[in-house]
């Protein structure tokens, strides 16, 4: 316990933070009764409070692509980095976050699963289904200099349970349906549930990804594997 507790101390000193990657997925004024909703969905007056506090104590928010360029040359790291992202392309998070991102000048980054895309298909935790971006929206979004488009697969599956062609047609064709109806090179992934093995990793190196995130795991280091880079779930609570 204790030598463990050495090992990471001294990791953390030998691997600096670039920065951290916080995770949301709605942005909603009213939350959901249900905690396994709840814990997905923040109001906007808390986002706002959360980038004023950081931005207040001298943070900064990059987008990913500072973010991979940093990761590269961590000399030109900096304390307090942040980027943002958003998973599953929920139409009323962009609403609320636009103004905001917009007023402060903030990247984001959004990472689409496309059969949930217009709402074609169900998302299968939800009661009762979000309003999510059609093809359209995420075209206009995905203009904005601040904007940064990410694949999120398909269907949203469970990879680690799929044989590794499955996994390959869920990376590549979810990267080649975005450029396709975005026109926009996709560069970033993120593993649904976070799920991913060293064959998952893989996948997404060879379907051509610069980098992939998880669900969790704390700050971004230096010499992390860009195809298991940690993000930080940003819950509201209660
Ligand atoms: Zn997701």
């Amino acid at each position: 316990m204790i030598l463990r507790r050495i090992r990471r101390k001294l990791y953390k000193i030998t691997h600096p933070a670039i920065a951290e990657v916080w995770m949301l997925h709605r942005v909603v004024d009213s939350r959901s009764d249900l905690p396994g909703e709840r814990t997905l969905e923040v109001t906007p007056a808390w986002l706002r409070q959360q980038v004023d506090q950081h931005l207040a104590a001298g943070g900064r928010f990059v987008s990913l692509d500072t973010l991979m360029h940093e990761l590269q040359q961590p000399a030109k790291r900096q304390k307090g980095t942040v980027a943002v992202t958003f998973d599953e392309g929920c139409s009323e998070t962009l609403e609320q976050v636009l103004p905001l991102f917009r007023q402060r000048q903030i990247p984001f980054a959004l990472f689409v699963a496309t059969d949930f895309v217009g709402g074609a298909h169900p998302i299968g935790w939800y009661r009762q289904q979000p309003p999510m971006m059609s093809w359209d929206k995420l075209a206009a979004v995905c203009r904005d200099p601040l904007c940064t488009i990410g694949a999120h697969t398909v269907s949203h599956p469970h990879l680690c349970q799929l044989s590794e062609a499955q996994v390959m047609e869920e990376l590549t064709l979810s990267r080649q349906q975005l450029e396709e109806r975005l026109h926009i090179p996709i560069r970033y992934f993120s593993y649904p549930y976070g799920e991913r093995n060293a064959a998952v990793m893989e996948c997404a190196r060879q379907a051509g990804y610069t980098a992939a995130f998880e669900a969790w795991g704390g700050a971004v280091r230096t010499r992390a594997n860009r195809y298991n880079l940690p993000r930080i779930p940003k819950t509201q609570i209660p």
